[in-house]
């Protein structure tokens, strides 16, 4: 079949499986992506996210090549899903309820795009004839992002996602490895121009030069990759987003009045479209595992999911949650819970009952066995003083 008859052949098998944006590029990676992510790994960027420093990921990262014997071409793929159905301002005065990232609305894209990418595998077999192939999402030592541009498919923008020009950057990204030798694209131009719009409305000033955002202060990173106690300082900045942060997508230019995905395979559910805080605060580990079956959210497991519910009913002022925090920060089995209810529990005791919470918060203190959590419940109880 003619190279570029071929292509075309895959693009529509690709689209069939759900992906509407499919680009291909050898397996290479531009040195201004290298150069990047060896000074984003030097500056400690990557926080607690091991994998990223590992050398031998690194240097698999650098050469794609090394994924796949005698692997010619890199078919980059991308699963687009329904950006959110509510305005930035809303999500900021949703008062009650917590922001989970759009892409983790419905099932776990990574269970659905692997499948979906094995099933083009073995499409492509059927067209080419057998031949080695190996499918990627998220998991895997690969810059999606860099062969993603190399490809065409899309260019990186300053926050550092890719983007497109026709369908914004409301999708996710995929590879498949194949040793077919199929002709690549014009890589992709960049189009951010002079607008800094993802820069400027941070919540934590993560993007700390175009294209660099510092993992440590990112709101994905915090809510989902990392385990331990938030920073104190950035807490009030993460207002009410408790699993991922899209606002750096939600003012982009380039997402505004596109169509609507073909299909969103991700299925979304209504019901993590600002769910309520009060319901969230609540489940215990069986009925985590359960409210967030099939669900990315899942992942990070109730300790994490909880602390960030604390950290958004702090943050989002409303008394009717102080039940379910006094029960947490006082019988909850994990540490990591209880400091992060104490947190919410001195914010939203600031300007009513502030003596009777400190009084509680005292009495507490005396029988709280981890230091952090009574380290904590001091500065707490200081910052209530000093607001009275
Ligand atoms: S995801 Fe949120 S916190 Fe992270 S860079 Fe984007 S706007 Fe900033
Ligand atoms: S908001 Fe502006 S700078 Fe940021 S990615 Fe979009 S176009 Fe580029």
């Amino acid at each position: 079949m003619h190279n570029e008859a071929l292509k075309q052949s895959i693009i529509k098998l690709a689209a069939g499986q759900g992906f509407e944006l499919c680009c291909f590029t050898r397996p290479r990676i531009d040195g201004k992506h290298t150069r990047a992510l060896e000074c984003w790994v030097e500056q400690g960027m990557h926080g607690d996210m091991r994998w990223m420093a590992d050398a031998e990921r690194c240097e698999r990262r650098k050469n794609p090549a090394t994924m796949l014997d005698e692997v010619r071409t890199v078919v980059s793929v991308g699963m687009r899903y329904s950006p959110p159905a509510y305005a930035l301002d809303e999500v900021n005065a949703a008062q009650g309820r917590g922001v989970i990232s759009a892409y983790a609305h419905g099932d776990d894209y990574h269970d659905i795009m692997k499948a979906r990418l094995e099933a083009l595998a073995r499409e492509l077999d059927q067209l080419l004839g057998r031949h080695d192939q190996r499918v990627y999402v998220d998991t895997a030592p690969v810059l999606e992002h860099a062969l993603a541009e190399d490809s065409g498919l899309g260019w990186q923008g300053k926050h550092s996602l890719t983007l497109n020009r026709q369908l914004g950057s409301w999708f996710l990204l995929g590879e498949l490895f194949t040793t077919a030798d199929i002709k690549e694209d014009d890589k992709a131009s960049f189009h951010c121009g002079t607008c800094s719009a993802c820069i400027d409305i941070c919540p934590t000033r993560a993007i700390v030069a175009p294209f660099v955002v510092d993992a440590r202060l990112c709101i994905s990173y915090l809510s989902i990759e990392y385990k331990g106690s938030v920073p104190r300082r950035l807490r009030p900045l993460i207002g009410n987003r408790i699993y991922g942060c899209d606002d750096c997508q939600m003012v982009c230019p380039w997402n505004g009045g596109l169509p609507p995905p073909v299909s969103d395979f991700l299925s979304p559910r209504g019901e993590n479209c600002l769910p309520e805080l009060a319901s969230l605060l609540l489940l215990d580990d069986a009925a985590f595992r359960s409210r967030f079956v099939k669900s990315p959210v899942k992942r990070i497991g109730r300790e994490r999911f909880i602390r960030n519910c604390c950290i958004a009913a702090g943050n989002n002022g409303e008394q009717s949650l102080l039940t379910a925090l006094w029960s947490l920060a006082m019988q909850d089995d994990s540490a990591i819970v209880r400091e992060h209810a104490v947190w919410a529990l001195g914010m939203l005791s600031r300007a009513e009952n502030s003596h009777a919470a400190m009084q509680r918060l005292s009495v507490m203190q005396g029988s709280e066995t981890d230091a952090n959590v009574r380290e904590e419940i001091s500065l707490t109880i200081k910052e209530i003083k000093e607001s009275i």
